[in-house]
């Protein structure tokens, strides 16, 4: 049986690794999971081809979530709700099932933290991952603000998810305080991205009860690093990496993910 992940770019993707190593753990040794770099045009044709070729099932990332979703004959309430696929699913009648494992996975990992009803929200962002973040905390009950570097985007995002936008700096400053704090922009992917591009003073940082960092990399991220200096909890990326990656392979599989198998296999 064979699985993958769809990008373009994709060679960085740390799922074969964390994937396989769940597959070995559960003992499906006939199971493959294998990168799929796949150029815009070719996504189509190539994807309704894969169960042909043997493949149970994919991850899609980046720049194919939305075509992922429009290939698909059935979707998800999260699918269609965000407006992204990550996970397609090939059943043996010919229908593929498309999924969106990044919201659930995003409202676990907190809803293990804090309860999420009744929750003052920032979360900062307003592309893919955010409208999915937002989309998941607002149907919990939380009360979610969304600030994004580019206004316009942020009213958009909201006016479709339930969110309440920020429209600038202003804005965001007179909020009083806030329990949890999302980063779902790109700040803190390169080496040289600093905090001040987020909206984010002393105050409201250290008054937070946790902060979520989607942003991974190989050193912990300027919004973990000044987490961990004002003594707040935090989450990071890698951890919704994980879990995202768990939920899509108890979809394949049937089988319950292995998390620490999966967490060890990115190094957390
Ligand atoms: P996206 O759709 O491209 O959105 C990028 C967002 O970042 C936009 O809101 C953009 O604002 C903002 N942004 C970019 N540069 C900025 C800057 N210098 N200052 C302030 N805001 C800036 O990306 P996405 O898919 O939502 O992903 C966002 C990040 O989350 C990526 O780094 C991605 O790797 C990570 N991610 C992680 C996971 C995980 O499993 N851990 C899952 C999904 C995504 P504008 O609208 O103003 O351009």
């Amino acid at each position: 049986m064979r699985l993958g992940v769809a990008g373009w770019p994709v060679a960085h993707s740390r799922s074969p690794m964390m994937q396989n190593a769940a597959l070995q753990a559960l003992g499906l040794g006939d199971w493959r999971y294998q990168l799929l770099p796949l150029p815009p045009g070719l996504f189509d044709e190539t994807v309704v081809a894969l169960p042909g070729s043997g493949f149970r099932g994919i991850n899609v990332t980046i720049p194919h979530k939305e075509a992922a979703l429009a290939l698909a004959d059935t979707a998800s309430a999260a699918a269609t709700a965000t407006g992204a696929a990550n996970t397609l699913l090939f059943a043996p009648d010919g229908t593929v099932i498309a999924d969106n494992t990044d919201a659930p996975a995003l409202r676990g990992a907190i809803a293990e933290r804090l309860p999420l009803a009744g929750l003052t929200v920032l979360v900062l962002g307003a592309g893919g991952s955010a409208r999915a973040a937002v989309w998941a905390l607002v149907a919990a009950g939380a009360d979610v603000h969304v600030w994004n570097r580019t206004a316009s985007r942020a009213a958009r995002l909201c006016a479709l998810t339930g969110g309440r936008p920020l429209a600038g700096l202003t804005e965001v400053a007179a909020l009083r305080a806030v329990d949890l704090i999302v980063n779902c922009t790109s700040v803190g992917l390169r080496p040289d991205d600093e905090l001040s591009a987020l909206p984010l003073s002393p105050r409201l940082l250290s008054g937070a009860r946790l902060v979520v960092d989607l942003v991974y990399g190989k050193r912990a991220t300027p919004l973990i690093a000044a987490a961990h200096a004002a003594g707040v909890e935090t989450i990071v990326g890698l951890e919704i990496l994980v879990r995202q990656g768990a939920l899509a392979l108890e979809l394949f599989t049937g089988r319950k993910a292995p998390l620490a198998v999966m967490r060890a296999a990115v190094g957390l």
